[in-house]
């Protein structure tokens, strides 16, 4: 006898895993560095970056969430040319 779709568990839940609580920024070999007098809030990084990991207070970003950033540089990527306010640094370098 077939069982009842709804009774079967949700497939892609793994119970009392979290990203959020995983520091994925461990993994990070470049991290990116936000200039934010250059910056002009177009919100175009907060949109692509793929770890949610731009922070954002009031509509405007305010900086970078190192723990969860993995430095794959989409965000210097996105942001435009003519506010160019991110760029990758070897991590460790100032
Ligand atoms: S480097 Fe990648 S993960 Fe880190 S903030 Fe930029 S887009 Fe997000
Ligand atoms: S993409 Fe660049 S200019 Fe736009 S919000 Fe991000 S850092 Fe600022």
């Amino acid at each position: 006898m077939a069982t009842d779709w709804q009774a079967l568990d949700r497939g892609p839940v793994i119970p009392g895993a979290s990203s959020v609580a995983y520091r994925t920024g461990d993994w990070r070999q470049e991290r990116p560095v936000l200039d934010l007098q250059r910056c002009v809030h177009c919100m175009l990084c907060w949109l692509y970056c793929p770890d949610s990991a731009i922070r954002v207070a009031a509509g405007r970003v305010v900086g970078v969430d190192y723990d969860h950033c993995k430095g794959c540089g989409v965000c210097a990527a996105v942001c435009p040319p003519r506010a160019s306010a991110i760029r990758m640094v070897p991590e460790g370098a100032a």
